[in-house]
């Protein structure tokens, strides 16, 4: 059964079969996501996309394990502060209140959690905590990524002429139209491209084997303005969202059927 952790009564919850229950905790950020999507975006997929897991997740297994851990809104998004409306938590922080939830988890005896990453700068702390939780408790917590962008069904919604489509770009403002429409302003956007001393074919990247880890303001539009999104999202619709969506949430079955079965050891 999948259920809002925060929906059971304590009574409800001694009852929980704590060994087998993966608690999901979805890991969402207010940042900046271009002109024309909202600052809520990564949460607003992080409250959202739990509900598309457990959809897909039941037609397979209708009593699979579950617990949803409300998402949380803010993360580490330092590289948007330039930006207005960006909020972010220091690392340090970020990683203690994550610990701290994982701690009270691990008291109550949950061996199983599940970091569902909506925003790709969370992903690093959410790594180093796994592993530091398991050292310190024994608990098993997985690291799973909210968005299957590299999905040829994916894929095949970015409109043609738009090469490289990231962060705020047409894929996440489809995921906000299929969710929340009346917050897109469809009609302010505008490509960003990487720029900032980045180039195609320079030895120094965004991220990978040689990197300088990018800030908000490398993305820049055609005429030099730093914008903060990549790609175009003007073909953005909410009926590509909906596969998005969909699509990311069923890339994510085989994981948690691994989850569910995965040994854990005292
Ligand atoms: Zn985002």
């Amino acid at each position: 059964m999948i259920r809002n952790y925060q929906d059971l009564t304590t009574k409800e919850m001694s009852a929980v079969d704590k060994e087998r229950t993966v608690v999901l905790i979805p890991l969402g950020a207010i940042e900046q996501h271009g002109p024309q999507a909202p600052l809520g975006t990564d949460y607003m997929i992080a409250c959202a996309m739990p509900q598309y897991i457990k959809r897909e997740l039941e037609a397979v297994d209708p009593d699979y394990p579950m617990l949803i851990f409300p998402a949380i809104p803010v993360g580490l998004s330092v590289e948007h502060m330039n930006f207005s409306g960006t909020i972010t938590m220091k690392p340090d922080h970020y990683y203690s209140m994550l610990y701290d939830i994982a701690q009270s988890l691990a008291e109550h005896g949950f061996r199983k959690l599940a970091f569902l990453i909506c925003h790709g700068g969370n992903r690093a702390c959410a790594d180093i905590l796994s592993r530091q939780l398991r050292h310190d408790f024994g608990i098993y917590a997985f690291v799973l990524a909210s968005g299957a962008f590299s999905d040829p069904e994916v894929l095949s919604t970015i409109s043609e002429g738009n090469t490289w489509d990231f962060h705020g770009g047409e894929m996440e403002t489809s995921m906000v139209m299929a969710l929340h429409p009346e917050t897109v302003k469809l009609e302010e956007a505008k490509t960003g491209y990487k720029k900032g001393g980045y180039s195609q074919k320079g030895a120094i990247n965004f991220s990978n084997a040689t990197a300088l880890p990018w800030m908000a303001e490398d993305l820049e539009t055609e005429d030099g303005t730093p914008i903060g999104i990549g790609g175009n999202p003007k073909g953005a619709t909410a009926e590509k969202g909906e596969i998005i969506l969909t699509r990311s949430a069923r890339a994510l079955i085989p994981a948690f059927l691994e989850i569910r079965d995965w040994k854990t050891r005292k």
